[in-house]
């Protein structure tokens, strides 16, 4: 069913507690964690409890789960302290864009210099 949780998912273990993860926050809906490599001083993933493949595809299907995620990026931001400096939250959407594990997530990243993409 979607949504559902995936046998195969790195994520869906961090959500499950079947992999350790540097939790920093967590909510009914998300959890964020470091990111493993980090690019930033404050690199932080925010991810939704349910499965779906990419930001989009939640939105799609859950958008009250997608606006939590949102918000709980800015919240980060806010613990992190990065809020006043200036941070950017990244979805990679596909393998061509970097996409590289299939759970949605927020990347959150700040306390650096972070220059203009677009
Ligand atoms: P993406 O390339 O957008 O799919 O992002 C996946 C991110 O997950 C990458 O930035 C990885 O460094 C990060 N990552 C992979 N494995 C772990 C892990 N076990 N704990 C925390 N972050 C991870
Ligand atoms: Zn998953």
């Amino acid at each position: 069913m979607a949504g559902e949780p995936q046998a195969d998912c790195l994520f869906c273990k961090i959500v499950a507690g079947e992999i350790p993860a540097t939790i920093v926050r967590e909510t009914e809906t998300t959890v964020a964690f470091r990111d493993i490599s980090p690019q930033a001083p404050t690199h932080v993933l925010v991810i939704p409890r349910v499965h779906y493949p990419d930001g989009a595809a939640l939105a799609a299907a859950e958008p009250l789960v997608a606006a939590d995620l949102l918000r709980e990026a800015g919240e980060v931001a806010a613990q992190e302290k990065v809020d006043t400096t200036g941070y950017r939250i990244v979805f990679n959407t596909g393998p061509g864009a970097g996409q590289t594990v299939f759970h949605a997530h927020a990347h959150v990243l700040g306390g650096r210099d972070l220059q203009r993409l677009v």
